[in-house]
């Protein structure tokens, strides 16, 4: 799942002639530059929507290996550079019931084959973004409490009681398990939106 960034913090504020069009006046701009460059590395290993991956169902984790832990690692890694608060194996072509998350400021947690309680008393809508469909955010319908129970990537029993925004990001990432995505969840009108802003462009070679 993809963080809620403002992009034009900088923009439009001067008009410059063409000659002086340079960003010499923000003192950070090199690390901006540095972290957007990172971002684009980690979202080029990052499936992207219309990608078939994305619409498979994971399958059940049986051996908790060297390869599992290797998994664990590279998703968290991408997961940070890309600056998601989620990230699904399925995203990364891997068809896994794995998924890490990481809200804003908690620390990175890793569940394997997950089983989510959703409790349907409190239901919000809020916008979501993803990993894999570039800058399309969606207003989805998610319960607002959750209690998942999974395996670390070790091998044992985990139980968390999750609300706010780590119990949207689970339902979201469970959803890529099983292959269903924010655009399946909207309602009619931002779907025919997001669609539209995720057909391919035409080239303008
Ligand atoms: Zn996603």
């Amino acid at each position: 799942m993809a963080h809620d960034h403002a992009h034009d913090e900088h923009g439009h504020e001067h008009e410059h002639d063409h000659e002086h069009d340079d960003e010499h006046e923000h003192d950070d701009s090199a690390a901006d530059r540095e972290r957007e460059y990172v971002r684009r590395q980690a979202l080029a290993q990052i499936r992207q929507y219309p990608d078939v991956a994305l619409r498979m169902r994971a399958r059940e984790v049986t051996e908790f290996d060297e390869f599992l832990v290797q998994l664990v690692e590279r998703m968290a890694n991408l997961m940070h550079d890309a600056q998601g608060v989620g990230l699904a194996a399925t995203q990364i072509g891997v068809l896994q019931r794995v998924f890490v998350f990481a809200p804003d400021g908690e620390p990175m947690r890793a569940v394997v084959n997950p089983q989510l309680t959703l409790d349907e008393s409190e239901k919000l809508v809020e916008e979501e973004g993803c990993l894999s469909l570039r800058e399309v955010r969606v207003p989805v319908e998610r319960a607002t409490k959750v209690v998942i129970e999974a395996k670390d990537p070790n091998g044992d029993d985990v139980r968390y009681e999750l609300d706010g925004l780590a119990a949207r990001v689970v339902q979201h990432e469970s959803d890529h398990l099983d292959g269903v995505l924010t655009i399946d969840r909207t309602d009619p009108e931002s779907r025919k939106q997001a669609l539209g802003a995720l057909r391919p462009q035409p080239s303008r070679a």
